[in-house]
């Protein structure tokens, strides 16, 4: 895995890339506008410039994380308008800075089955909006919390199928949540076989990014609290499997830790479980 962490672009993206590097991070993701209001003022050439040059001096692969207020399964015709034109939004900010992957939750709603065929009726508006675009939404897994879809790895499949382009979704893994959906990450032996299965039904290509947190709350509470890397209630085996999983050498993998001031501590753990 690329290890890495959410880093502030407080000043502009570009300065992500040094903050990315004083933390010792490979890899880095960023909100390309804030994650709490509907719009943001276009990047300007000269911002989408550094980023770029940022990039190419780093050398480290970047992916961009969605607005929270985005829900693509809303009934609410105003909600669902903002938030595929957010999509849009930030799909092209994401293609301006060279960024492949917008990592977004899939949505809520109370009727799970009518919510996912929201979701994928929304990402084929987007997609036909936004034809040739190379980014793409990466939909997370999330915790289950309230109504939030996705928690299962087969509600994330089953938008995947019936999009009507699967091929511009990728799928983004993070710990905390499928520990916190219900999924056994107590070992290196269940990691595994979570892996797998998320291999088997997405294809190891769709998995584009994983998000690595601990988790403050316990297996099946399905409530997204992230936690600093051994300090909640995953413990270090999840992350000694995945770190070392062959089939992820070249995957961006970002911290989402409460505390930035420990993204290098944290980091330094991950590595110290790579086996030699
Ligand atoms: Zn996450």
């Amino acid at each position: 895995m690329k290890l890495g962490a959410h880093e502030s672009v407080a000043g502009g993206v570009s300065l992500a890339f040094g903050r990315a590097e004083a933390h010792g991070a490979q890899a880095v993701q960023i909100f390309t506008r804030s994650a709490r209001g509907w719009s943001a003022p276009p990047l300007q050439a000269e911002e989408r410039r550094a980023f770029r040059r940022a990039a190419r001096t780093a050398r480290v692969p970047a992916i961009a994380h969605g607005s929270y207020l985005v829900n693509l399964a809303s009934e609410d015709p105003l909600v669902r308008t903002r938030s595929l034109g957010a999509v849009r939004e930030e799909l092209q900010r994401c293609e301006a800075l060279g960024i492949r992957s917008l990592v977004l939750h899939p949505g809520s709603h109370p009727s799970r089955r009518r919510g996912l065929r929201l979701v994928a009726r929304a990402l084929d508006e987007v997609h036909r909006s936004l034809p040739g675009l190379v980014a793409q939404v990466c939909l997370e897994v999330t915790a289950g919390q309230g109504n939030c879809l996705g928690h299962r790895l087969e509600e994330v499949e089953e938008i995947l199928l019936r999009v009507e382009a699967p091929g511009r979704v990728g799928v983004c893994l993070d710990t905390c949540h499928l520990f916190s959906a219900g999924y056994d990450l107590s070992t290196e032996r269940g990691t595994a076989a979570v892996v797998d299965e998320a291999v088997r039904r997405f294809g190891r290509r769709r998995i584009r990014c994983f998000h690595l947190n601990d988790s403050l709350r316990p297996r099946g509470a399905r409530v997204d609290r992230h936690a600093e890397i051994g300090r909640g209630r995953i413990g270090l085996p999840a992350f000694r499997f995945l770190v070392n999983d062959a089939r992820f050498r070249d995957t961006p993998a970002v911290l989402e830790t409460p505390n930035p001031d420990r993204y290098a501590s944290g980091l330094r753990l991950l590595h110290s479980l790579i086996r030699k």
